[in-house]
């Protein structure tokens, strides 16, 4: 066996491994699985964190910023689907680009905000090395969401807001759905529906993202 060939399959018996224990933890959602084990998380960790990018934890990205853990990525977009298509997706936070990758094996559309620019040009540069087309990166703050392509059925954010941002709630197509962490010391998931009544919040797992930042860098 050639030497590239049998790094391939390490990374495919590692790759497995991780959906595996993604199962495990309790991910059902077998889209959901798919839609990870398509993603090869090694194009987006830093070179010297390779061997790790198939544990499931987060890893740093540098700008004191964290690639998300893929149990995290899971179970927002298990909740976020909830069984049904994503449609036209919006991301805050787009990092290195993994989740918003992720997104994409699933989703119509997929536009996603990046607050720090080299971290957007790095997101480019790995979806490009994937091949993967169907984002549309943006450079901005994430809070006021990105009213020139809104309505969208569903919004995930990467970073914790104090409050749930009045303008992503405006953004979120009736019938859509929007996960993300709140708070400032403890964090939670808050899962919104909008319904024709109006928008519906569920609190659910304790959870520790960085912070929702104001502004550009
Ligand atoms: N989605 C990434 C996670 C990146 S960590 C992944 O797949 O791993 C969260 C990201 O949110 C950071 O890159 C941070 O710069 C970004 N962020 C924080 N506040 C923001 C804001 N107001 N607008 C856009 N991005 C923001």
């Amino acid at each position: 066996m050639s030497v590239l060939a049998g790094i391939g399959m390490t990374s495919a018996r590692t790759r497995a491994r991780m959906i595996e224990r993604l199962r495990e933890k309790g991910i059902r959602d077998e889209r959901v699985l798919a839609a990870i084990a398509a993603v090869p998380r090694h194009v987006f960790v830093e070179e010297a964190l390779a061997s790790r990018a198939y544990e499931d934890t987060a890893l740093p990205l540098g700008f004191a910023q964290t690639i998300s853990q893929p149990f995290i990525v899971a179970r927002m977009i298990e909740l976020l689907r909830a069984g049904r298509e994503l449609g036209r997706t919006l991301e805050i936070g787009a990092g290195c680009g993994y989740q918003a990758a992720v997104l994409a094996q699933l989703a119509g559309e997929v536009h996603a905000i990046e607050r720090i620019e080299p971290l957007l040009a790095r997101a480019r540069r790995n979806l490009e090395i994937i091949g993967e087309t169907r984002v549309h990166l943006l450079h901005g703050d994430g809070q006021f969401g990105l009213p020139a392509a809104a309505p969208f059925d569903t919004i995930i954010v990467a970073a914790a807001a104090a409050r749930v941002p009045p303008a992503l709630l405006q953004q979120l197509a009736c019938g859509g759905r929007m996960v993300l962490p709140v708070g400032t010391g403890d964090q939670y998931l808050s899962l919104i529906e909008h319904r024709a009544e109006g928008y519906v919040e569920t609190r659910l797992d304790a959870v520790r993202f960085v912070p929702l930042l104001t502004g550009v860098e």
